[in-house]
Parts: C-alpha cells; sequence; structure tokens
C-alpha cells in the first residue's frame, strides 16, 4: 500500500497550507478531509436537512459525488469551493462530524484516496482511524489566540467580515465540540510528531515534516 503521512490538529492551525506543502514535495496526492464534512453540511443546508438528523446526513454523504481538480472542489459536478470556506458551514462542518453515522458513512470515500505513489492527508481522525498504519503521523497545532489571529488576517485578506473576539470564542468552541465528542475526537496520539506553529511559519512546519519522513 502507498504510504501515508497522517497531519492532524485543531481548526486553523495551518494544517491545509502545511499539508498541500508536503504533498507537492513527496509529488503525494492530498485529501482535505475536512472538506467532506464541510461539502456534507452544504448539501445538507441546500436540501434544508438538519445538521442533527445523522440518519439523512448518512445517507447523503453516501451519495456524494466529490471531486478535487486543480484546487478547487466540486460536489456532484457543481464548483463548491467558495460555499464550503465559509465560518457557517465551518460551524456546520463540526456539527454534522459528531454522528458516528457520518463518520462512517464517510470513511471509504476517504480511503480511496490511497493512491500510488502515496498521500497526504489532513484533518482530526487520519492518524487514528482513517489510516492508522500511516508512516508519519502529526499533531499540528497553535496556541488558539495565535489560530484566531490567522483566522482574522485571512478573513480581513479576502475582504470579509471579522472580528477577533467572535472568531477566538468560535475557536474555542471548535476545539471544544472536536476534542470531546466521543466519536474519533482530535487528540494527539502517542506516535504522532508535535508540530506546534505559534512561533514558526509554513515553511519551518513544513521543513520539519519532510525531514521527519526521510528519516
Ligand atoms: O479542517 P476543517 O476546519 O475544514 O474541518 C471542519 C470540521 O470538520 C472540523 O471542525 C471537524 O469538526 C470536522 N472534521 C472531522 N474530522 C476530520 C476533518 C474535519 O471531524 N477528519
Amino acid at each position: 500500500l502507498p504510504p501515508v503521512i497522517a497531519i492532524d490538529g485543531p481548526s486553523a492551525s495551518g494544517k491545509g497550507s502545511v499539508a498541500e506543502r508536503v504533498a507537492k514535495q513527496f509529488d503525494f496526492h492530498y485529501l482535505d478531509s475536512g472538506a467532506l464534512y464541510r461539502l456534507l453540511a452544504y448539501a445538507a443546508h441546500t436540501q434544508h436537512v438538519a445538521w442533527s438528523d445523522a440518519t439523512s446526513l448518512a445517507a447523503i454523504a453516501a451519495g456524494m459525488d466529490i471531486r478535487f481538480a486543480g484546487g478547487e472542489v466540486y460536489l456532484n459536478g457543481g464548483q463548491a469551493s467558495a460555499q464550503i470556506r465559509t465560518e457557517h458551514m465551518g460551524k456546520g462542518a463540526s456539527e454534522v462530524a459528531v454522528h458516528p453515522q457520518v463518520r462512517t458513512a464517510l470513511l471509504q470515500t476517504q480511503r480511496n484516496f490511497r493512491q500510488a505513489p502515496g498521500l497526504v492527508g489532513d484533518g482530526r481522525d487520519i492518524g487514528s482511524v482513517i489510516f492508522p498504519d500511516a508512516v508519519l503521523k502529526v499533531f499540528l497545532t497553535a496556541a488558539v489566540e495565535t489560530r484566531a489571529q490567522r483566522r482574522y488576517e485571512q478573513l480581513i485578506a479576502r475582504g470579509e467580515f471579522a472580528d477577533y473576539n467572535i472568531i477566538l470564542e468560535d475557536l474555542r468552541q471548535r476545539d471544544l465540540r472536536d476534542s470531546q465528542r466521543a466519536s474519533a475526537p482530535l487528540k494527539q496520539l502517542p506516535d504522532a510528531i508535535l508540530v506546534d506553529t505559534t512561533h514558526m511559519n509554513i515553511t519551518q512546519a513544513v521543513d520539519m515534516i519532510v525531514t521527519a519522513f526521510n528519516k
């Protein structure tokens, strides 16, 4: 089986940017697992299905046709990148993600991304549930205030409304929901290396992971 590098960590820790660059370094495929939960939250929203309705959500998840191409994501043939990147869908993703039936419905979808020559996957349970045999497991994190500041700057740069204190509070709530849920909670695995980017830039984080993989 092709090797997997699992990068798990809390929201806004920089997982996406770091994972994408690590994948590029090795010419590996890249799986943004958070996008799958966001796509499900979005699909449910458009179909007026509540984020608490586990049974209906699992049915929707099983029928989603998801494609990543050219840095964009497509749901059932339609572009969905901008729609799923909102704070609202981030919140929705973390709500649909608590249901075990939803997580089961998305399990095989994620495993299908494991293709030669290798895969870099980022999320919350890539190293614990999806690919427990990953050759390298990384716990990528940063202080919650640092993550809030980065998210704030990202939103401002996109010309969107942003309030630092609201973002900080949202992140705290999401951290809590992700780490305290019964099904696949976010935690640092004993066999994962810790990459704390509080005082580190993206390049340094990427270098740390590339070095660890090459060892
Ligand atoms: O990483 P991202 O912020 O896009 O993820 C959105 C939400 O999806 C997370 O807050 C988390 O609740 C959920 N998620 C998950 N398991 C994953 C990836 C994301 O539960 N592997």
